[in-house]
C-alpha cells in the first residue's frame, strides 16, 4: 500500500442514489485520483455506476468492455490509424497506389471481398465460417502480396504482432500510435486482427489507448482487471494512475485487492448482496478503510496485506 495518498483536485457529488437497491446513497467522489468502488457482489456497484453517470451527463465517459467496433472489416492496423501510414510506405516502395494495399478497396481478393473467409450458410446448423480458399485468408489479391516493404508483403505485416511491428517499421508517427497499444498490454495482438474478435478486456484496453493523452477527464471503468494475469494488472495499475498524473479521474468498480490497496479513494458498498445491500459502508483512503469494522473490504484488504 502506498505511504502517500494523492488528494483530490475537486468533486463530484452524488445526491440521494436509489436505483436499484441503493438506500439514498449520497457521497461526494474526489476528482483527480484513483477511486475504487468496492463491495460485495450486488452491493449496489453498477447501479452507483448507473446514477453516476445519469446525475453528470456529459461530465463522465465510461470504458466498458463491450466491442470497439461491430464491423469484421476493422482491425487493429485501421482503429489505431496506422493502417493509412503503412499503406503509404508500401505505396511509395512499389510506385503504386496505396488503395491496392487496402483489403476493402482495390486490393481486395475477389472472391471473399477481402475478408478473408467465406460464410457458408449450413441450414439447420446456421452459417459457418471457412478460410477463403483463393486467397488463403490473406484477403488479398494475390498480386499485390508480390509488393513489398523491407522485405514483408502487406499480409505479412499485419499478421505481425504489435511488439513485432514496433520493431520493423522506424516511423515515428507509427511508432507513436502502437506504442500507446504497448503500454496497455496489447504488445501480443496482430495488427491485422479483426476488432470484433477482441475480448472484452481487450477491447477496454484498446480504448484506453487511445485516451492516454487526455487531461481533465472523468473515467469509469468496470472490472478492468478481469481476466488480467499479476504481471498485466500491475502494467494495468501504471497505466491508470498515468490517467490520473496526467490530470484525469478514474473511478474503477473493482474486486482487486492490489487495485484497491493502490487506490486514493476507497467507496465501500454494502453490507450484503440485494435488499441486504445498497448502502454506504466506508469511503476514504485505503487506510481509513481498513479502520471499519463492518465493512468485508476491510477484512479482505487486512488479509492480504498480513499475506504480503
Ligand atoms: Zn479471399
Amino acid at each position: 500500500m502506498p505511504s502517500q495518498f494523492r488528494k483530490g483536485s475537486g468533486s463530484l457529488s452524488i445526491v440521494n442514489a436509489s436505483t436499484h437497491n441503493l438506500k439514498n446513497v449520497s457521497v461526494v467522489i474526489p476528482t483527480g485520483v484513483l477511486v475504487a468502488l468496492t463491495g460485495v457482489s450486488g452491493s449496489g456497484k453498477s447501479s452507483l455506476v448507473e446514477e453516476v453517470c445519469e446525475q453528470n451527463p456529459n461530465k463522465v465517459i465510461l470504458v466498458d468492455q463491450s466491442a470497439v467496433g461491430a464491423n469484421q472489416r476493422g482491425c487493429i492496423a485501421t482503429y489505431t490509424g496506422t493502417f493509412d501510414l503503412i499503406r503509404k510506405l508500401f505505396a511509395q516502395e512499389n510506385s503504386v497506389s496505396a488503395s491496392l494495399f487496402s483489403y476493402n478497396s482495390t486490393g481486395a481478393c475477389d472472391e471473399c471481398k477481402g475478408l478473408g473467409h467465406m460464410d457458408i450458410d449450413m441450414n439447420f446448423l446456421g452459417d459457418i465460417k471457412i478460410k477463403c480458399p483463393k486467397c488463403d485468408g490473406k484477403r488479398y489479391m494475390s498480386e499485390v502480396l508480390k509488393y513489398l516493404y523491407n522485405g514483408k508483403s502487406i499480409d505479412q505485416v499485419l499478421e505481425s504482432t504489435v511488439e513485432e511491428a514496433l520493431t520493423f517499421f522506424s516511423q515515428k508517427e507509427i511508432k507513436d500510435k502502437l506504442g500507446m497499444l504497448a503500454e496497455v498490454g496489447l504488445d501480443y495482438i496482430e495488427l491485422g486482427q479483426s476488432l470484433d474478435t477482441l475480448s472484452g478486456g481487450e477491447s477496454q484496453r484498446l480504448k484506453l489507448a487511445s485516451r492516454l493523452q487526455s487531461k481533465g477527464e472523468f473515467y469509469i471503468l468496470d472490472e478492468p482487471t478481469s481476466g488480467l494475469h499479476f504481471a498485466d494488472i500491475e502494467k494495468l495499475l501504471n497505466l491508470l494512475n498515468r490517467l490520473v498524473d496526467n490530470g484525469n479521474t478514474v473511478l474503477v468498480v473493482e474486486h482487486n485487492l492490489k487495485v484497491i490497496s493502490s487506490s486514493d479513494w476507497v467507496i465501500d458498498l454494502g453490507l450484503e448482496g440485494g435488499d441486504k445491500g445498497g448502502e454506504l459502508i466506508a469511503q476514504g483512503t485505503p487506510n481509513d478503510i481498513l479502520g471499519c469494522e463492518r465493512s468485508y473490504t476491510a477484512k479482505y484488504l487486512k488479509g492480504a496485506i498480513k499475506g504480503e
